[in-house]
């Protein structure tokens, strides 16, 4: 099995996540869990990466090549699969993985985050998504989700979809019960809506 993990190119100020990507890692060896990422050799990633690396487990990295010219790439691992662009990206990390789980991070992990769960409501893709709720980083960010439901931009359903935990393996077990939504209804009551 391979998970694709979404994080930060940053460590945080607080060492809680640097330990939460050591433990994160740990957690996917001791399972033997390959792990996908960004493939960078800056913070959070590079602590997953180099973790498991030391440990000789499956890590694959994808990245546009326009990033590898800015030497951030991490130069050891099992695999570096290069590609074009951003989007070409996510489509590869969705292609090799068999879920998803975000960690702390900045932009450039909100906007992996939101377009794996938009590919997971348009059925593009039915694989979990978790989020790491590390030292409560995204709490302010769940409570949006939910505030989006309460002002009907985002189907109950679709939220509610979206794993959480604070807590590794728990997301893990949580993960693996996901059920993809069978709601193709909504569509067709957006069209509704939209003509009433
Ligand atoms: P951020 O959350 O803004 O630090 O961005 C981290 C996420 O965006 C990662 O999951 C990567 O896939 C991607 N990313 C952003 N910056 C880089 C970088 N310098 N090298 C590789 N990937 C990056």
């Amino acid at each position: 099995m391979r998970i694709c993990i979404f994080c930060g190119s940053s460590m945080g100020y607080d060492d809680v996540y640097r330990d939460a990507a050591h433990h994160v890692a740990r957690f996917f060896t001791d399972n033997n869990i390959g792990l996908v990422y960004g493939g960078a050799n800056v913070g959070l990633m590079k602590v997953l990466a180099d973790v498991m690396l030391s440990e000789g487990k499956e890590v694959i990295g994808v990245m546009p090549t326009k990033l590898i010219r800015r030497e951030v790439a991490h130069n050891n691992l099992t695999r570096m699969i290069n590609v074009e662009s951003m989007a070409e990206r996510k489509e590869k990390m969705v292609e090799l993985s068999d879920g998803f789980i975000t960690l702390p991070g900045g932009f450039g992990t909100f906007d992996e985050l939101s377009e794996i769960l938009t590919f997971n409501q348009l059925r593009i893709t039915d694989k979990p998504i978790g989020i790491l709720n590390v030292n409560g980083y995204f709490d302010k960010l769940l409570q949006f989700f939910d505030h989006a439901v309460t002002e009907g931009f985002v189907r109950k359903e679709h939220r509610n979809n979206l794993v959480v935990s604070d807590n590794i393996s728990d997301l893990f077990l949580k993960m693996n019960e996901y059920k993809p939504l069978t709601i193709g209804k909504w569509i067709k009551d957006i069209v509704k809506e939209s003509h009433s």
